[in-house]
């Protein structure tokens, strides 16, 4: 076995091996697709969307209700792939797979909702419509492989395009399965296409592909990056869910006990592969030492360890080169304050960590880490905290801890991010807008604001006067 260029393990020069992180052996080889098989599927999508784009949108909610129940009777089953594939505990791959199942319900119902102006102008009268795209593509990561892929699945189809799915090569394993499944519930051949391989191979063929109107993706800042400028090339629609770095604020008159016990899941679910993680813990200075005695016992307490045993909250990071990355934070001038346990190998474990206190300009402090480690960074008072929250290139989510009503709404107002939460650290709902601020990315998932991005507005004018 040898390296690819992003670190993925290639068999030989067709195949992809699909470990297992936990224990690092060979869960599945998966034939890699290349910019070939993209042209294919890309094509396949083509000739599928028109058929796909006139089906009446009562019977187009209907197959999508049927993806659900298919999704529902194959819930344990596509929960245990995720879980091994992924290195997730399976309670919470059992909820992301449920997640996955109401997004495809929630968009099914919105296939019949209206979304359409009617504006008076001179001579007549002018309306607007909504229309598909044609075929989308749609790049997607790691972290909540199934999830994710069905944030941009559902409401693309909803709104009648046709998708070519790129899954993340490490991740591939619930999308293929997802594909069957579709097709099996009834959606026409071509309607969603799923091709694995790397994203300099696959990924940039769709995104360069002509016949290819919009790209999804959700990554990195710099693959997202690179992905807006060679889609610039075709003028394609893009949107962006990138990489966070996200403040999770604590002012002294918050329930400081409730916020400490709270932060660890914040920063360490899903191994802290999470872009909302709110990895940067900014507590006002008077009660640091109070906030960090709680926290170190609720970060001590976690336990990590195989993702299929029922008592596990924590799991493996994704891949070695990930925990190499994540090491590579710790140290010189950011300090192991607090610190778990994770299991010795094989599996690509980390434990979670605080790193308190931390040089100003120090890495960790800035960048996305990825891994299950959070800072401390004491602060004096409103202005300050919104300050340090701000001061970072991402913007996607955030907390704001306080008993004081106003000033809790206050400083959630002045920070520059997309989703902010009071008192609480979750940031993702089925029926809310979910994206980010500056580097953060653009465009919006989940909620109605969903439908945009996969929809053109047509205005169409009919002159009532004759003139
Ligand atoms: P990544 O950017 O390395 O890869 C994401 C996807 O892009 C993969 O499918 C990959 O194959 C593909 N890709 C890589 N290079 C490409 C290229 N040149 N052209 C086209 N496609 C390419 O990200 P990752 O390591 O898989 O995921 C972690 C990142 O995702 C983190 O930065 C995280 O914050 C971000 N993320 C963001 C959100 C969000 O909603 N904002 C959600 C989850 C993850």
């Amino acid at each position: 076995m040898t390296k690819g260029t992003e670190g993925t393990p290639l068999m030989e020069d067709t195949a992809l091996a699909v470990l297992e992180p936990a224990t690092e052996a060979l869960l599945a080889s998966v034939p890699r697709a290349g910019a070939d098989e993209v042209d294919v599927a890309v094509a396949a999508a083509r000739r599928a969307f028109p058929a796909w784009r006139d089906v009446a949108p009562a019977d187009r909610a209907r197959l999508l209700r049927r993806v659900v129940e298919a999704m529902e009777g194959a819930w344990d089953e596509l929960a245990l792939l995720e879980a091994r594939n992924a290195g997730k505990p399976l309670a919470s791959a059992r909820g992301e797979i449920g997640m996955a199942i109401e997004v495809f319900r929630y968009f099914a119902g919105a296939v019949e909702r209206p979304h359409g102006e009617t504006i008076p102008v001179a001579d007549g009268v002018a309306f607007t419509e909504r229309t598909p795209l044609g075929v989308v593509g749609l790049i997607t990561p790691w972290n909540f492989p199934l999830n994710i892929a069905c944030w941009k699945m559902a409401p693309a189809l909803a709104a009648g395009n046709t998708v070519v799915l790129k899954p993340a090569e490490l991740t591939p394993l619930t999308a293929l399965r997802f594909a069957e499944l579709a097709l099996d519930a009834g959606l026409p051949e071509g309607v969603v296409n799923v091709v694995v391989g790397t994203g300099r191979e696959a990924g940039r063929r769709l995104v360069e592909h002509p016949d290819v109107a919009k790209i999804a993706f959700t990554g990195s800042t710099a693959v997202g990056r690179e992905i807006a400028q060679r889609a610039a090339a075709t003028i394609k629609r893009v949107t962006l869910e990138l990489g966070g770095k996200s403040a999770n604020v604590v002012f002294a008159d918050a329930d400081v006990e409730a916020a400490a016990l709270a932060a660890p899941w914040a920063v360490f679910d899903n191994a802290g592969q999470d872009c909302c993680a709110r990895s940067r813990i900014l507590v006002e200075r008077s009660v640091v030492d109070e906030f960090l005695s709680h926290l170190q016992g609720a970060v001590e307490a976690i336990r990590v360890g195989d993702p299929l045993d029922p008592t596990t909250e924590m799991g493996p990071l994704i891949s070695a080169q990930q925990r190499e990355r994540v090491a590579a934070f710790v140290g010189d001038g950011a300090e192991v304050a607090i610190q778990g346990r994770a299991p010795e190998g094989p599996g690509f474990w980390f434990p979670p960590t605080v790193l308190w206190p931390v040089a100003d300009d120090h890495p960790a402090r800035h960048e996305e880490i990825f891994g299950p480690v959070a800072v401390v960074v004491p602060f004096d008072g409103e202005a300050d905290a919104v300050r340090l929250a701000n001061d970072s290139i991402y913007g996607l989510s955030g907390s704001v801890w306080t008993r004081d009503g106003a000033k809790g709404l206050r400083v959630a107002r002045a920070l520059e991010s997309g989703n902010l939460s009071i008192n609480s650290n979750s940031s993702v709902r089925l029926t809310t807008p979910f994206g980010g601020f500056k580097q953060s990315g653009y465009g919006r998932e989940l909620g109605p604001h969903a439908t945009d991005a996969y929809t053109e507005v047509k205005t169409i004018y009919i002159n009532t006067e004759g003139k």
